[in-house]
Formats: C-alpha cells, sequence, structure tokens
C-alpha cells in the first residue's frame, strides 16, 4: 500500500462560516476522516502545514512547503497538499519549479465548497488527489481539481465558483479522473532521469504590468529601483504601444541596458505570443533582449521568473533557465 502524506494550508475546503465569512478551521485530520475510502487503497499521515486562505499565500509558504517535502521525501510516495483555488495555480507553478525530476507525485486540491457540508466537490477531489498520488505512473507536481490532473505549470482557474474551476492551459489534462478509474493521456514517468533537484530561492522582486490602451510608459521609470524582473502582459501575440512619445522604447531600453530580466506575456488565455507578428512586436524583439513568455500561463511566468533570478544574477543565465521547459510548461520555443 502507498504511502501519502497529507500536507493541509487552508482553504475553502477546510473552511467553516463564520459571522466575517468563510475561514479555514479544519485541520488535517479533520480533513482524512471525510474520506475514509481511502484507507482502501493507501496509507495516510496528516500534517497540519498552515492554515490560511490562499489569498494570503506568498513565495515565503512556496519555500517553506518545497522545504517540508524535501524533509518528508524519502518517507512518502507522495504527497497531497490541500490548498485554497485561488492562488492554487500559482503554489503548483512555484513547486514545479522549486522540485524538479521528481518521480513521486506532489499532488495539490482542494475545493470550491467546504467539506463539512452535504454538498460539495471537496470529499471527490480529495479522495481523487490520494488516488492519484497513489498511482504507480504518477509523478511531479500537479493539480487534481473536478476530476482533471493538469500539470502544475499550465493551471488556470478560470471559473470563481463552478465545481470545474480549473483548466489545463495550451497543454492536454495529464490525465482524468471518474469514479475509481484514472485514465493517463500523457504517461511519462520513464522519462524522468534526471536526478531530484530540490531549490530554495526565489526573489520576488517581479513586477506584472497589465497594459490598457493608452497607458503611460512612465510607469515603468517608477517601478524601475524597486524591480529586477518585469512581465509586460500586452495585447494579442505581443507588441508594446507607441502613442507617439517613445516612452515604452525608452524605458526598455532602460531596463534591459540595466541588466533586468523583461519579458513579453499576453492577455489571451489561450494559444500564447509570438512577437515577430506584428510590427508592434518585431521591432522590439528585433532591438531589445526582451524575453517572451510564448505558451507559458501568466502564473508559471510569474514564478519562473522568480525562480530564475533566485538561482542567478546573471541575465544571461536567467534567460537560459526561463527558456528551459519544466514539468510541461513550455513548447513553443
Ligand atoms: N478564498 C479561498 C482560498 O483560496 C477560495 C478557495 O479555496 O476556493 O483560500
Amino acid at each position: 500500500m502507498k504511502k501519502i502524506l497529507l500536507i493541509a494550508t487552508g482553504g475553502t475546503i477546510a473552511s467553516k462560516y463564520t459571522e466575517d465569512g468563510l475561514s479555514p478551521q479544519l485541520t488535517a485530520e479533520e480533513l482524512l476522516s471525510y474520506v475514509p475510502a481511502a484507507r482502501d487503497f493507501c496509507s495516510v499521515d496528516a500534517v497540519q502545514h498552515l492554515s490560511l486562505d490562499s489569498t494570503n499565500v506568498n513565495v515565503s509558504h512556496w519555500l517553506s512547503l518545497a522545504e517540508l517535502i524535501e524533509k518528508k521525501y524519502e518517507y512518502y510516495d507522495g504527497f497531497v497538499i490541500c490548498h485554497g483555488t485561488d492562488t492554487m495555480a500559482y503554489t503548483a507553478a512555484a513547486l514545479s519549479y522549486l522540485i524538479q525530476n521528481n518521480r513521486k507525485p506532489v499532488v495539490i486540491t482542494g475545493s470550491q465548497k467546504p467539506i463539512d457540508l452535504a454538498v460539495t466537490d471537496a470529499k471527490t477531489n480529495l479522495l481523487d488527489s490520494l488516488r492519484f498520488a497513489s498511482h504507480p505512473h504518477a509523478h511531479s507536481v500537479s493539480i487534481v481539481f473536478g476530476g482533471k490532473v493538469i500539470a502544475g505549470t499550465r493551471a488556470k482557474k478560470e471559473f470563481s465558483k463552478s465545481y470545474n474551476a480549473f483548466s489545463s492551459i495550451n497543454y492536454p489534462n495529464i490525465a482524468t479522473i471518474h469514479d475509481e478509474k484514472i485514465i493517463f493521456y500523457i504517461d511519462d514517468k520513464e522519462q524522468c532521469t534526471k536526478s531530484l533537484k530540490f531549490y530554495h530561492n526565489m526573489n520576488q522582486r517581479i513586477f506584472l504590468l497589465k497594459l490598457i490602451p493608452g497607458i503611460d510608459g512612465n510607469i515603468l521609470d517608477i517601478l524601475y529601483d524597486s524591480y529586477d524582473g518585469l512581465i509586460l502582459e500586452s495585447f494579442g501575440v505581443g507588441g508594446l504601444p507607441n502613442y507617439g512619445d517613445d516612452s515604452f522604447l525608452d524605458a526598455l531600453n532602460q531596463w534591459i541596458s540595466g541588466g533586468k530580466l523583461v519579458t513579453m506575456a499576453t492577455q489571451v488565455t489561450h494559444e500564447g505570443s509570438d512577437m515577430t507578428v506584428y510590427q508592434v512586436g518585431k521591432i522590439i524583439k528585433e532591438r531589445f533582449r526582451i524575453l517572451e513568455s510564448y505558451d507559458m500561463t501568466l502564473e508559471a511566468s510569474v514564478t519562473k521568473m522568480m525562480w530564475a533570478l533566485g538561482q542567478s544574477k546573471d541575465v544571461a543565465k536567467c534567460r537560459e533557465l526561463f527558456y528551459t521547459t519544466i514539468n510541461h510548461d513550455l513548447l513553443f520555443i
């Protein structure tokens, strides 16, 4: 029987109604008591790591989760993290960068309704997660939610209330789970042959700037001193506006020549960036050493930049890390 460590961090799944609204109250052991059927296929230890609404989860929590898994790694066959859905996609991407070449499953799950309600998605999601984490072909970081198994770098919360909250963006689901059956679409554990590596640093000094029509490029001058990395969330396949004052070009010039990491991403959820298509992108790409997120999700781009800048101060090295495919995050390049 597989040995699984259940790590509780809070979220709706563990929440109860209070006068001030839902807040995490249930312990890891209590969560486990709602899925007695798990005892048929795995043995589970439970640890209460955090008790947070995931709105309050930040880089320090990602690092502490990776550290906990590193400490317990040799004692368990798999890990299931119960987590709030709001920032789950960020945590899944961050853990994908912090725990690489990982032959054991690290499954993140949660729910749209608390587990103690009569009608809830929580029990199914938790049971599915334990089942997936116990499967011999499962590995790496993934989200199990609403019957889907999504690579940790590919998830996005697309619905704020429905049970079907998460989608896999620009990549197929790793597997689906119906009742007790797991159907794999990506079955690649045997290709995971490099040695396991845990990372311990991330650089939080990243700014994500969402462009709106008419935005003044001088905003980048104000941000310059406070950040080491910048993600420009542009329109369509990616470009920079010029409203006749060259403010974006001048600012970009300062950022790139100042040794900062800048990437172009898109506000469009599906299909990613390609700056070579339009003049508004192509001339920028030709003139500056700007990165592109291509088909990576925004959550992956943000956490990957934090991870890359946490490993090196050398821009060339960070560019190389950013363009290395990790846990299925990047195909297009
Ligand atoms: N606000 C909650 C959280 O992210 C939402 C949820 O878990 O579904 O912790």
